[in-house]
């Protein structure tokens, strides 16, 4: 996309996402690092059935620690990978108090170095929790980026490289909403739904999809 492109995508999606937030449930940056590490491989949906009793319970590093790994475990069950999530977020907190006086670092760097966060969740809580200016690249970023041209690239590194040149800083912090709204909502994995999406002008996409047909109805006794 040339920059002008780039410009009417993005003020395309943010008319069509005017109050775009994270759809986790959280209310301080550890239930918000919490829960995105929950949410590999998970809907934020299915997240957010489990946070209100785990965090009711674990509200701290300090009670999440105190918890340990098969209380925590029980509490959230329902999500996929829930073993190995319950061990990382027992241990995260285990290394948040040892490391960082109970706080959230506000680096990429020493949030990588926490257990079950890798860079994009780690961008999130950046973006999200700090204000700071990241581009999060999950699997609906990384489709909708690559079909629009926004930023392609075979790998999810490359697409964020792509799109911190190309997304204008001031618009850096909130177009991680609208892409992963529009990703999930309307750019959708299967089948895009092309005639409702509110960038298809400036959208490179070659193959955009037209309006379904309505299915022929029998009429008559
Ligand atoms: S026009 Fe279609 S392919 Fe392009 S961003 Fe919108 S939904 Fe995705």
């Amino acid at each position: 996309m040339t920059e002008p492109e780039v410009l009417l995508f993005l003020g395309d999606l943010a008319r069509a996402w005017p109050d775009a937030q994270t759809e986790l449930h959280y209310t301080t940056p550890f239930t918000l690092l919490v829960a995105v590490v929950l949410s590999a491989q998970a809907t934020d949906a299915s997240v957010n059935r489990v946070t209100p009793a785990l965090f009711a319970a674990a509200p701290t590093p300090q009670a999440m620690a105190a918890l340990g790994d098969e209380q925590v475990g029980e509490l959230i069950r329902t999500i996929g990978l829930w073993r190995n999530k319950a061990k990382n977020v027992v241990a995260l907190s285990r290394q948040l108090l040892a490391e960082h006086g109970g706080q959230i670092p506000h680096t990429r760097e020493a949030l990588e170095k926490l257990a079950g966060v890798g860079r994009k969740t780690a961008n999130v809580v950046l973006n999200v929790a700090f204000n700071q200016p990241t581009v999060p690249v999950d699997t609906h970023v990384f489709r909708l980026a690559n079909r629009s041209g926004l930023g392609r690239g075979r790998t999810v590194e490359a697409v964020e490289k792509k799109l911190e040149v190309r997304i204008p800083l001031p618009m850096m912090r909130d177009s991680h909403h609208w892409l992963i709204l529009q990703g999930r909502y309307v750019c959708k994995a299967r089948k895009p739904e092309c005639w409702r999406c509110a960038a298809q002008q400036s959208c490179l996409y070659p193959d955009k999809t037209p309006l379904p047909r309505p299915k022929a109805t029998r009429t008559g006794a």
